[in-house]
């Protein structure tokens, strides 16, 4: 392996500057789609990365040319160092954000302020209260929905993420893009995926072309305005006309995006992710613990990305549940 190029280039010319970071496998919800019914095997704790592991991985990649992290989970505000992991990570040349489900984030807005965090997603399904505990088997839906209004007068730059859920949810794709009219937000619908103990089966996810036949059949042709997608973008961004938000489609399932994929996962217990469906992953946090270098595991672990999807490149290798079940469950890759 040549050790003096970029480390973070794959063999098909994607370059790799988006790390997105697991801080923690425990949540406050758990959302059926993402959570196993039944929980899941949790990582021993001395097996999770420490704020001071988290910050030396997250330096390597940085200099090697990370240029955005963005923090999950899990619930990352549930980690009791929260405060300690954001102040050293914003102490990186780096754009840092985050993705919360929000239950608590009223907490931390000094915080997320005095580290220059600017870009929250926040994860929410449903703008019913009753459908919401359904969906997450908890009742904090007043609590999310208020910080998410409390985020937006703080001036942050919110994305609300919803999973469509075919005859469960589909029925507020108009109500969520309703909320775009009066606030500056983007709502991001994203096709259900697959992951280990989800139960996903293809008829329960809304396709992107279905969430545009919803679209069109709301409003006319003229009122529905694409936006120019930024380089990387995951997705596909829309604004209905005169609306101050916007909203947009991820389409990991029917149209997936990795010819332009510059993502990398590290989850909590330190091991690397070259893709969201990829089944492999590379250990960084033994080496790191021993005291060895970990580049030439990030390089042989970006060498060996495929080019799509993990290698389920076509829809009906991702229906086969024995080459998806082989990887984690969502709640601990992070999204
Ligand atoms: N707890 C935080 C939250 O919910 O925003 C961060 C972690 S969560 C795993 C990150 C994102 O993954 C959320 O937006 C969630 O909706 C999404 N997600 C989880 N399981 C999914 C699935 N099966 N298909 C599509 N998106 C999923
Ligand atoms: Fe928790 Fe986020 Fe998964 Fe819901 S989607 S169970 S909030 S990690």
């Amino acid at each position: 392996m040549d050790t003096n190029k970029n480390i973070l280039q794959d063999t098909f010319g994607r370059n790799h500057t988006y790390l997105r970071i697991s801080l923690t496998e425990l949540c406050n919800l758990r959302c059926t789609y993402c959570m196993p019914a039944e929980g899941i095997q949790l990582s021993p704790k001395s097996h999770i990365m420490s704020y001071d592991e988290v910050y030396e991985i997250a330096k390597t990649f940085v200099d090697n040319g990370v240029t955005k992290i963005r923090l999950t989970g899990g619930e990352p505000l549930v980690r009791r160092d929260i405060d300690v992991i954001l102040k050293k990570l914003a102490s990186l040349p780096v754009e840092l954000s985050m993705t919360s489900n929000a239950v608590i984030i009223d907490r931390f807005i000094e915080i997320l302020k005095s580290c220059n965090i600017k870009n929250i997603n926040v994860s929410l399904d449903s703008l019913n209260a009753e459908k919401f505990k359904t969906i997450t088997r908890r009742n904090d839906f007043d609590k999310v929905y208020g910080n998410i209004m409390l985020l937006i007068k703080e001036g942050f730059n919110v994305k609300l993420n919803a999973v469509l859920i075919k005859g469960f949810n589909d029925n507020e794709i108009i109500d969520f893009i309703g909320l775009t009219k009066e606030l500056p937000i983007s709502v991001r619908f994203i096709e259900f995926m697959p992951f280990d103990g989800n139960k996903w089966d293809k008829a329960k996810m809304v396709s992107y072309a279905k969430i545009m036949e919803i679209v069109h059949s709301n409003f006319n042709e003229k009122q529905v305005i694409r936006i120019q997608d930024a380089p990387n973008d995951t997705s596909k961004n829309y604004t209905i006309k005169d609306y101050k938000g916007s909203f947009a489609i991820i389409s990991s399932v029917t149209n997936p995006f990795c010819d332009s994929c510059n993502r990398i996962r590290l989850t909590a217990n330190g091991r690397l992710k070259n893709c969201l469906f990829s089944s492999s992953e590379s250990d960084l946090l033994t080496p790191l613990r021993e005291g060895k270098s970990i580049e030439p595991l990030i390089q042989k672990a970006i060498q060996t990305k495929f080019k799509v999807r993990g290698g389920m490149d076509t829809l009906e290798k991702l229906e086969k549940p024995d080459l998806h079940n082989q990887n984690r469950s969502m709640i601990t890759i992070g999204g």
